[in-house]
């Protein structure tokens, strides 16, 4: 699942790089860094790699999505309709620019369900945000349907799903713009880092400026620079967008690995004809990170996750419905409002509405489902073990609960 698994020389060399010219920041220095500029490099590689006209590189997924919300001139007032399946990051951003993260319910494919983001529109909807959650994609034709109709943007939290597709465009390009991480366990990392993806000039510059304070970019002399708007300090440094130039050129590799594990693990699961398999739109386009099944009832899948706990194989397996990141049900900071600065007291009040509504319908697909993370290193032995192990944990969970008896 992770880059990191293929860690290697290749990452070393670019380090190396530069270290040898001790010029660790992205930005000036164009003597002493004789030529050596990891980040620009990188973020042209991301351009030709994910198909669009821009990218912008930052420090993590978290800074990529306050940035591009920004860019997209998302704040004050404004709603965000976003899935209660998420990793935190997601919220915290729309907080961090004084939006209102409106959460709804997920559907079987792990992501938005398109009714409920219906639903969810009001006059304040700036922005709907679909989160590609592990590998795989939100139905976007239904969403970009609604944005079209309702005149919203499209924002696409692609930070799990790096190298996943819909429909032939890669997760990030499809929306106005797409944000990524490379935290280090994702798909591709920096260590720390992250991107914006788009093929928008103006929401390009606004991102490149405002992750550098304001910075125009405009002169050679960095001193110079105009600043037109406030920004921040959101950079990447040279050291992580090096090891990102040696991650980006594996992400097919990653890729292949992730498939061809993917359906041997589905193929085995699919001998129990009571587990079924996560929703995705575009089959194809599935980067395989994760294989995402469900069980029928909530108290066989806690039966299961005991007996694969019990047998030692539960490493890797996620069940997301006890997660404290990843799902509404655990995230009772949201839920309190917990914030170590006061939040305008409108926001506080929308953040504890939205955050304490009725996700009954999550519920039931959240607590029927785990995920399996795909390894890169198991062998083809290893994983029929796996899966044939599974199996046979679930068989007996199945018929100690009186299913298939
Ligand atoms: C990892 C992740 C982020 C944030 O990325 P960081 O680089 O860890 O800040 C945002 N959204 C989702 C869905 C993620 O999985």
């Amino acid at each position: 699942m992770p880059g990191f698994e293929l860690w290697s020389d290749e990452e070393r060399k670019e380090v190396n790089d530069v270290l040898e010219t001790g010029v660790l920041m992205r930005y000036g220095f164009d003597g002493p860094r004789k030529g050596i500029w990891k980040s620009k490099q990188l973020e042209e590689e991301i351009c030709k790699r994910f198909g669009t006209r821009y990218a912008q590189l930052t420090s993590s997924g978290t800074s990529a999505l306050t940035t591009v919300m920004n860019a997209l001139g998302i704040g004050y007032g404004d709603e965000i309709i976003m899935p209660c399946f998420t990793f935190v990051a997601s919220f915290e951003c729309v907080l961090r620019v004084g939006a209102i993260p409106v959460l709804v319910d997920v559907d079987e494919s792990l992501t938005l369900n398109p009714e409920a983001v219906r639903k969810a529109i009001t006059s304040k909807t700036k922005c709907v945000m679909p989160v590609h959650m592990c590998g795989s994609m939100a139905d976007l034709d239904a969403l970009t349907a609604i944005c079209k109709e309702h005149n919203l943007i499209l924002l696409e939290d692609a930070c799990q799903s790096i190298g996943a597709s819909y429909k032939g465009k890669p997760l990030g390009s499809i929306g106005e713009a797409g944000a990524f991480s490379f935290d280090f366990v994702k798909t591709m990392t920096c260590g720390e880092g992250g991107a914006i993806i788009t093929n928008r000039a103006d929401i390009y510059e606004k991102c490149d400026s405002y992750s550098d304070h304001g910075h125009d970019h405009k002169g050679v002399d960095r001193g110079a620079d105009l600043h037109p708007f406030i920004g921040y300090n959101y950079r990447i440094s040279e050291l992580h967008a090096a090891v990102g130039l040696a991650q980006i050129k594996k992400v097919d590799k990653v890729l292949s690995i992730q498939r061809k594990t993917h359906q041997q693990l589905k193929d085995i699961l699919s001998r129990v004809p009571e587990v079924s398999f996560r929703i995705i739109p575009d089959p194809s386009g599935d980067s395989c990170t994760f294989l995402s099944w469900f069980l029928p009832t909530e108290e066989i899948t806690r039966a299961v996750i005991g007996e694969l706990k019990a047998q030692n194989i539960l490493a890797g397996n996620f069940y997301w419905f006890d997660n404290n990141w990843h799902y509404i049900r655990k995230w009772d900071h949201l839920k309190h409002s917990a914030t170590l600065s006061a939040l305008h007291p409108e926001l506080k009040a929308a953040v504890l509405h939205h955050a304490n509504k009725n996700f009954a319908a999550s519920d039931a697909v959240m607590s029927r489902c785990i995920s399996t993370a795909i390894g890169l290193l198991w062998t083809e032995e290893q994983v029929k073990e796996k899966g044939e192990k599974m199996v046979g944990i679930i068989k007996k969970v199945l018929q100690q609960q009186g299913v298939n008896a």
